[in-house]
């Protein structure tokens, strides 16, 4: 017998696995997919002598995240590539906005030749406001909440008139926030498209911090990417955690969490089998499933039933995937030494492409997220070609399609295919003759992101909104937050906890620390465990 079963193989539950095991748990994970990762999968199926990222591509989380460093994964094979720059913001008229990997020892001349001299002040004084914060900010974020050890150390840094000058910094929206430190167009742009990784309107509460956040990541550790594909990392995780003793048994969807008398007991896979764990059930699964799924109603309170019908997706999602026989021809050069490019013209158009998915409406023009990977990493492709991908967010539900395709969200062929030449007009604005480059593609519309990864619902990338309301204390849900659950012994691992959506384990690491922690309390309500086997 386990003594912890994990359902799940995402980073969460990777990371939640390995920590268990470190503490001498025997640990199995159970995995619905094929392979393990999640949304941390490469394959070659858009060409055999292309790597593509199945999902995520960019980890500045993971390689920030106390939870993952910790784990050392570079003994385990894990090795990081950087593109020449973090992010570029191309115009349509070939100007670019460009975000570089200073490790903190900014470049003040470079940062003038690009945003002038009063935006390079003023992006230096969000630098510095990140230095004087670091690391502590996001250990903050990626610790369980209130997070009590970095919040002291923060007001220690901080006056009290800091941290209220602070609460409103991170309050703003990114648009108030260029407005107030910018002149250009560029740092504002730049920010506004870090927010929209998630589903932060320009103009919602937060969205500056967010796109402050992904942008200091960026300028602290770049966004780098694991050598050789995404399932670089994957592999890391699961080989260490194997050499720890612990298990990965793919092809095992669970469908029920055993529940007696309020405590997990273990679990069954959908081949009948049961799974016993005696001393933790922990669920890297999307929130809507665990409740009222995995577990049902009749073990969990009815408040929570409630409230969990008020929890909220976060924007569905498309992706493409291409293989390109060249470089992608921007008109701004500045854009081809970027892993990710950002595309959208202006502030005003990522604004309504946000408020338009929001409201139902499929935009006719989709700010979209561009991957060069083979920029980030030359392994992933031969020598002068690009593998490429970019995602744009659609609506959860279609209510109407402001293109010309009649799109109603059925997501069928047809409707897949049409996305996807939306997506390459919209490149078309930013790298006239890309189309010409396509040697292949995959689309991932939003039904096929969910059949391949459970937790992928409806197409959302992120567990669920990051919007205010489903934060911190209220993430899933208020009376239920964090990886604690009404069941005994049973934690939710996955990003619909806090801190949410990204590649930083976080969610996964709370989860473990809260079941080491309760068995550490009353180890004798828990049944015997099968001993270490390190
Ligand atoms: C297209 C896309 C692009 C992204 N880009 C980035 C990026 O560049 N950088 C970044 O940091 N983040 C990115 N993300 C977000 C990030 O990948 C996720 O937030 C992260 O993977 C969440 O990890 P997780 O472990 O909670 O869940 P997941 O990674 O989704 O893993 C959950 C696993 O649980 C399994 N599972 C679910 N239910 C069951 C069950 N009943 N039985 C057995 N197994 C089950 C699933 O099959 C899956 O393998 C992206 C996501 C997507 C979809």
């Amino acid at each position: 017998m386990a003594d912890a079963i994990v359902i799940g193989s995402g980073p969460n539950g990777l990371v939640a696995a390995n920590l268990l095991a470190d503490a001498g748990w025997h640990v199995v994970v159970l995995e619905a997919a094929d392979a393990p990762g999640g949304a941390v999968r490469s394959d070659r199926g858009v060409d055999p002598e292309f790597v593509s990222d199945l999902f995520s591509s960019f980890h500045p989380l993971a390689v920030a995240s106390p939870a993952v460093r910790g784990l050392g994964l570079e003994e385990f094979g894990l090795r990081w590539s950087h593109a020449p720059a973090v992010l570029a913001h191309p115009l349509p008229d070939g100007r670019c906005a460009t975000l570089h990997r200073d490790g903190g020892a900014p470049d003040p001349d470079r940062l003038e030749r690009m945003f002038g001299a009063h935006d390079a002040a003023a992006w230096q004084r969000l630098a510095d406001r990140w230095d004087r914060l670091d690391p502590h900010l996001v250990n903050a974020l990626l610790t369980p909440f209130p997070p009590v050890r970095p919040g002291a150390a923060i007001a220690a840094r901080l006056r009290p008139s800091g941290l209220l000058d602070l609460a409103r910094f991170l309050a703003l929206p990114v648009r108030r926030l260029a407005e107030e430190e910018f002149e250009g167009e560029g740092p504002g742009l730049l920010l506004a498209g870090c927010a929209l990784h998630a589903d932060l309107l320009p103009e919602a509460a937060g969205s500056g911090a967010f796109g402050w956040l992904m942008a200091m990541l960026g300028r602290r550790y770049g966004w780098p990417v694991p050598v050789g594909g995404a399932s670089a990392l994957t592999a890391a995780l699961v080989g260490r955690l194997e050499s720890a003793g612990g298990e990965v048994h793919c092809g095992q969807p669970v469908r029920e969490v055993v529940v007696r008398n309020g405590t997990a007991l273990g679990v069954r896979t959908a081949d009948g089998r049961g799974h016993r764990a005696g001393r933790a059930v922990l669920a890297d699964t999307a929130a809507t499933a665990l409740y009222g799924g995995l577990v049902g109603w009749e073990h969990l309170p009815g408040s929570l039933r409630r409230d969990m019908r008020r929890f909220q997706w976060d924007f569905a999602t498309v992706k493409v995937d291409w293989a390109l026989r060249g470089p992608v021809p921007w008109s701004a050069p500045a854009a081809g030494r970027a892993g990710t490019v950002h595309l959208g013209a202006d502030l005003d158009e990522l604004g309504d492409y946000a408020h338009q998915v929001l409201t139902g409406r499929l935009p006719a023009r989709p700010f979209a997220l561009f991957g060069q990977m083979t920029v980030a990493d030359p392994t992933r492709s031969p020598s002068g070609t690009e593998s490429a991908w970019a995602y744009t967010h659609v609506p959860q539900r279609v209510t109407a399609d402001l293109g010309p395709d009649g799109i109603t969200g059925r997501w069928d062929r047809r409707e897949g295919e049409a996305m996807a030449d939306r997506v390459e007009r919209q490149v078309e604005r930013f790298a006239p003759g890309f189309r010409d480059l396509v040697a292949a593609r995959r689309i991932l519309t939003p039904p096929v992101l969910h059949s391949l990864d459970g937790n992928l619902v409806g197409g959302a990338l992120n567990g669920g909104t990051a919007a205010p309301h489903q934060q911190l204390f209220l993430r899933p849900v208020p009376g239920t937050a964090g990886p604690r659950t009404p069941v005994a012994r049973l934690y939710l691992a996955s990003a619909s906890a806090h801190p949410g959506g990204g590649v930083h384990g976080a969610c996964g690491a709370n989860a473990a620390r809260a079941a080491l922690s309760a068995h550490r309390r009353s180890p004798a309500r828990f049944l015997p465990a099968a001993g270490p086997r390190r």
